[in-house]
């Protein structure tokens, strides 16, 4: 369970979010949802313990998150809204980077790898360098290395990106079934039709939480 109390944050005299404060159950598949330049991203990166708000806090099962670093990164997988993938290394290297970076022990590494490539249908693309890859497919590279430690909370900012819409269907029908087998989707998005995956949309806008709905939203 993630936990935000009276987050503000600002860049510089920019101001971003204003007392932002909302819990997330475990299990759920959440929605951050509003227009550009919102706060969402950083309000998903707040939760993902990789900003430091300028008050507020936010907690992941009850400790505030950047206490035990290492703890709280074991439980959580992150999919930035860029792909941010090291384009010399070749996938099975991102992702072994990835996991050991995350306190993987080597002796679990070969069957969590195997898992994950396989859930994201990349056995085929192993040892191909992420430069060769197309946008689709570094897309998948970027989910399995949120992916990868097995983790019990996912946040993931705009997970179909510029992806066209079949791969984005592929995309959110897989975190829906990640979400099933019992993971916390957290997602950040700007479109109507990734939005409506979420069960439950919380409305952003200009720092604020404007709405908090399991209903459909407009977003303009
Ligand atoms: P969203 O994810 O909803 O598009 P962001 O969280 O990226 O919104 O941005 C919220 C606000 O903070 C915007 O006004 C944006 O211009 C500003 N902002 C975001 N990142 C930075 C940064 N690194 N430096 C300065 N201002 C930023």
């Amino acid at each position: 369970m993630i936990n935000v109390q009276h987050l503000d944050f600002y860049y510089g005299n920019t101001q971003a979010l204003y007392d932002v404060s909302v819990e997330l159950p475990q299990g759920s598949i959440t929605g951050l949802i509003g227009p550009n330049g919102a706060g969402k991203s950083t309000l998903m990166r707040c939760m993902a313990g990789l900003e430091i708000p300028t008050s507020g806090d936010v907690l992941l099962d009850g400790l505030p998150i950047l206490d035990n670093p290492r703890d709280s990164f074991s439980k959580l997988g992150y999919l930035p809204d860029f792909f941010g993938l090291p384009d010399g290394l070749s996938v099975i290297q991102c992702l072994t980077y990835a996991a050991k970076s995350r306190g993987i022990p080597d002796a679990r590494l070969p069957d969590l790898l195997l898992e994950t490539v396989r859930l994201l249908n990349l056995e085929h693309k192993l040892y191909a360098k992420v430069s060769d890859l197309s946008r689709g497919q570094k897309q998948r590279v970027a989910i399995a290395r949120a992916l990868v430690n097995n983790p019990s909370i996912i946040l993931a900012d705009e997970p179909t990106g510029a992806l066209d819409t079949k791969t984005g269907e592929q995309i959110m029908e897989l975190l829906t079934e990640l979400n099933r087998e019992g993971k916390t989707i957290i997602m950040v998005t700007h479109e109507p039709e990734i939005a409506d995956y979420a069960t439950r949309k919380i409305v952003i806008r200009d720092g604020e939480i404007t709405a908090d709905t399991t209903e459909s939203v407009r977003i303009d």
